[in-house]
């Protein structure tokens, strides 16, 4: 009897997968039809500068007017069309898009507010994507510096090649790159009831080297204090690391410099 209702637990959950995976697919479609159709259009949110409210840009956010005369916002058809690999073709027609209609409402100058797009992690990992947004840049006569890509901060995780690529070939093209919901990452330090951070060893590694890891390390630092956390760098393996991280305000800190993993606990290094 439990093997029975077992099984059919399993039928119920098969077919309910089964009708999901069939909606996505019709999603897909009906979107790549609204893609040709030119039932795609985009909305544009201004960003102000706060302190006298200026539009420095606007964010293009895509919109699906679908026949219905129902309105899709993107959350609900982003993730289809990511699956579905038409978020490449999506993505191209709103970076022309964008790029045109911008051009189109406060003209060529380099001085002009900018567009800030959405960049999907699949556009990124296309090997033509430094191509795509050169053509729509030159078909609008948009400046390059008026263009803002917004990537999202996982797109480099496990370090893709292509991505990589496209970084440095976008960023020699002259358009500014944007982190996209940067600090989501933080969000744990609001969730969990942690005592203390243990700063990665790639940031103190480079800290005699890169600027930009010490001041992301006396960000940590401070970030940490204001919280009432304690900041503990990892991997110190000279004096040098170990100066510059108490110049950072790092009050604690681990690695062979102090003493190496060994078989019994004691306080003599
Ligand atoms: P939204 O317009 O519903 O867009 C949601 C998300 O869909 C965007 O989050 C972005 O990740 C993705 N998206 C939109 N257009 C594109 C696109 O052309 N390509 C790709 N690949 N992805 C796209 P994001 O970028 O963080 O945008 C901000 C969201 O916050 C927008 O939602 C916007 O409408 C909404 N928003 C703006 N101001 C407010 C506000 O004051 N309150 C609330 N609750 N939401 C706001
Ligand atoms: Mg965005
Ligand atoms: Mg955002
Ligand atoms: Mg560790």
């Amino acid at each position: 009897r439990a093997k029975a209702e077992g099984r059919g637990r399993v039928e119920v959950f098969d077919t309910r997968l089964r009708r999901h995976a069939r909606e996505r697919l019709r999603t897909a479609a009906a979107l790549e039809r609204a893609l040709s159709l030119g039932q795609l259009r985009l909305a544009f949110q201004p960003i102000v500068a706060l302190a006298d409210r200026t539009v420095i840009g606007h964010e293009a956010l895509l919109r699906w007017d679908s026949p219905g005369g129902v309105m899709s916002a993107p959350a609900d058809f982003i993730g289809v069309a990511e699956e579905s690999a038409l978020i490449v073709e999506i993505g191209a027609w709103t970076l022309m898009q964008a790029c045109r209609e911008s051009a189109s409402a406060f003209g060529r100058a380099e001085d002009g507010p900018a567009v800030w797009v959405n960049l999907s992690p699949r556009q990124l990992a296309q090997p033509d994507l430094p191509t795509v947004v050169a053509d729509a840049l030159d078909a609008s006569g948009l400046p390059p510096g008026r263009l803002r890509l917004e990537l999202q901060e996982r797109v480099l995780q496990g370090a893709p090649k292509t991505a990589r690529a496209n970084v440095a070939a976008l960023r020699e093209l002259g358009v500014g790159l944007v982190l996209d919901d940067f600090g989501t990452g933080y969000s744990s330090l609001r969730d969990l009831p942690v005592r203390a951070v243990k700063i990665d060893r790639s940031f103190v590694a480079a800290l005699g080297t890169s600027p930009g890891d010490a001041a992301i390390v006396a960000a940590i630092v401070s970030l940490a204090s204001a919280l009432g956390i304690a900041a503990v760098a990892e991997g110190v393996e000279d004096e040098e690391q170990a100066a510059q991280l108490l110049a950072l305000g790092c009050p604690y800190a681990q690695g062979y410099l102090f003493g190496a993993p060994g078989p019994r606990i004691t306080s003599e290094p």
